[in-house]
């Protein structure tokens, strides 16, 4: 590694979670790491330092106008003992355009990746080993200037913490769960020209609303249509999406309105690998319940590092739902299921050379 982080430890470590109860994103390590960005040092100042709240003045820019970003990756523990991530250098790269979009300085991509070796080496003791568990990385970077003008901070902090997860969806017996998804009609997730390829927390405070009406009709997450014709399906919720339809999968392209998802990438290459055709191409919203009328709509998936896959049992509307093959996890998405968390987890071989060990 050519940045290092010096380390000061707790004197109050804090007791590990019981695995088998483990939520997403409640619990968190005893260390974060935490970096300085000012026009004069550049990136500078970074340290591991124990978990605590932040200080930060009243006035930081990130509390008024947002200028922030974050991403989301995972640590797992293999069986021979190894601690792996998965395919960190395109986060790496993510954090690079999304800084881009948001006017906040660049981080090179091995600073990036540094960073989070460092962090989850410290706590790597953390690491959840039952199966479906694993080790949440949140990095993520706020303007803390203390000015309430408009405009691009001159200072900011990049941080790193880290949350021992359990499956994103809860589901009794550790099994895929087939989610019910709301497709939402009235509110938009992202234009072209705006900031849906960034990783922000703009575009998920802008998604509560539809979130909230999805929740009350006992859903996960919305379908996000796209927001000009209002025709086209985009992603699910937090996570991209993917429609099998006589055996061809399609998913949105990236043109903007899109975020780039790191498994979204993967399933698209394991998919072609596996010789399936995958399109990447506008799809109708009417094609979908044209296919799922007439039988043709095989399945239905989110991809996304927290659940990585998710399949889709059930599509509700305004006036009407539609279930997806038996409503059931579809076969797609369980073999790529298998295959993806097999090679994160270090159970099946990495055919990709996606995994890199600490
Ligand atoms: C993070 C995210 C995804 C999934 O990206 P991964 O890199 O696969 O975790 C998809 N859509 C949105 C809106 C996201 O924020």
């Amino acid at each position: 590694m050519s940045y290092t982080f010096p380390i000061t430890r707790t004197t109050a470590p804090k007791p590990k979670p019981d695995p088998n109860t483990l939520k997403f994103g409640k619990t968190f390590t005893d260390h974060m790491l935490v970096m300085e960005y000012s026009d004069e040092g550049g990136w500078h100042n970074g340290k591991i330092v124990p978990y605590a709240p932040l200080q930060l003045d009243p006035a930081a820019a990130v509390l008024h106008y947002a200028q922030e970003m974050f991403e989301g990756l995972k640590a797992y523990r293999s069986p021979k003992g190894e601690v792996l991530l998965f395919r960190p250098d395109m986060n790496a790269k993510r954090t690079r355009s999304t800084n881009k979009r948001m006017c906040i300085p660049d981080m090179p991509e091995e600073l990036f990746i540094d960073a989070v070796k460092a962090i989850v080496d410290c706590d790597k003791d953390w690491i959840p080993e039952k199966e479906g568990t694993s080790l949440y990385i949140r990095p993520f970077i706020i303007a803390d200037e203390p000015f309430l003008g408009v405009h691009a901070a001159h200072h900011y902090l990049f941080l790193i913490i880290l949350s021992p997860v359990g499956p994103y969806y809860d589901s009794a017996d550790g099994k895929l769960l087939a989610t019910s998804i709301f497709v939402e009609e009235e509110y938009v997730r992202a234009v072209p020209g705006g900031t849906g390829f960034a990783k922000i927390g703009g575009n998920y405070a802008a998604s509560l609303a539809a979130q909230t009406k999805a929740a009350a009709l006992g859903c996960e997450q919305v379908l996000w249509l796209d927001a000009i014709e209002r025709k086209y399906v985009e992603e699910i919720g937090t996570s991209n999406a993917f429609f099998v339809i006589n055996g061809v999968v399609y998913t949105a392209p990236l043109a903007g309105t899109i975020l780039p998802g790191v498994t979204r990438d993967s399933v698209i290459n394991l998919l072609k690998k596996w010789g399936a055709d995958v399109r990447e191409e506008r799809l109708l919203i009417d094609t979908v319940k044209a296919a799922a009328a007439d039988g043709s709509l095989d399945e239905i998936f989110a991809t996304g590092t927290a659940a990585v896959i998710s399949p889709v049992g059930k599509l509700v509307f305004e006036g009407g739902e539609l279930t997806i093959g038996d409503g059931q996890p579809g076969e797609l998405a369980l073999k790529l299921y298998n295959a993806l968390y097999g090679m994160q987890t270090g159970k099946l071989p990495d055919e990709m050379g996606w995994t890199v060990k600490i």
